[in-house]
């Protein structure tokens, strides 16, 4: 067989000044899709992903899929248009409770940034942005009973097919936060679940368990034009590295 293709999954949240790892600035996001322009490697689409695993179907030895978590107002207004210049296809996951308020989940910044409304995301969706659910309330889906679990899962997905008039696949749960019982009831309604776990999609990783880069990791371009050019594995191993530990820490 020649060669496993491996798909690098990029998450990103606000771009923005906000404080915290869940933004990034605009200026260093221009350059961050300008790297991946330049480095030539192909932007593809969640469901190319799908349908190479479902139906055979080829993809490039490496490829560059784009996803943002939350819906946050300055994706419609700093990161499409940048994301639209360069012609590449996003990801958006929304939590559908939130929709045209502002973020208000346990961990969300101060201030508040605002998310968009459904006539912006319908605005979107007509520009060929597609949208995935990231829950209802933006809860640790791992601590739920099943009737509530299966709203969180069931419902998001009904309210955004129903806004769009299309359909949604893709589910990417709060926090990253999964076990064996949300990727079960995840995966007989979405055809992936993006996580939060930190590497890069190799045939070994199920479309239900879909590891991604923090691209707060990225806002070194140098490291990120090595990455990209494939010399930047040992920084990826060693930042895995450090989150494992940071995840076994006792919390104080
Ligand atoms: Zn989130």
């Amino acid at each position: 067989m020649d060669g496993t293709p491996i798909v690098d999954i990029l998450m990103f949240h606000s771009i923005s000044d906000a404080a915290g790892p869940t933004a990034i600035p605009v200026e260093i996001f221009k350059a961050q899709m300008r790297a991946i322009a330049e480095s030539g490697l192909p932007v593809i689409t969640m469901d190319a992903l799908v349908d190479a695993r479902r139906m055979g179907k080829p993809l490039p030895p490496r490829s560059i899929v784009i996803t943002f978590d939350d819906g946050f107002q300055d994706f419609a207004d700093t990161a499409f248009p940048v994301l639209q210049s360069h012609d590449f296809p996003v990801l958006v996951f929304l939590t559908t409770e939130y929709i045209g308020r502002q973020e208000g989940w346990d961990g969300a910044n101060k201030p508040e940034r605002d998310i968009m409304d459904w006539e912006t995301v319908r605005d979107l969706a007509s520009q060929g942005v597609a949208f995935g659910s990231h829950s209802v309330t933006h809860s640790d889906l791992t601590m739920l009973s099943d009737d509530t679990l299966g709203i969180e899962i069931n419902v998001s997905k009904a309210e955004i097919e129903d806004q769009l008039q299309q359909p949604v696949y893709h589910f990417a749960p709060p926090y990253g936060l999964t076990n064996d019982h949300v990727t079960a009831a995840a995966s007989g309604v979405y055809r992936t679940l993006a996580t939060t776990r930190l590497g890069q999609v190799g045939p070994a990783d199920h479309l239900h368990g879909l590891p991604r880069l923090e691209m707060f990791y990225f806002t070194n371009l140098t490291r990120w034009r090595e990455h990209l050019a494939g010399t930047g594995t040992a920084y990826l191993r060693r930042r895995k590295m450090l989150r494992w530990v940071r995840e076994r820490l006792p919390a104080i």
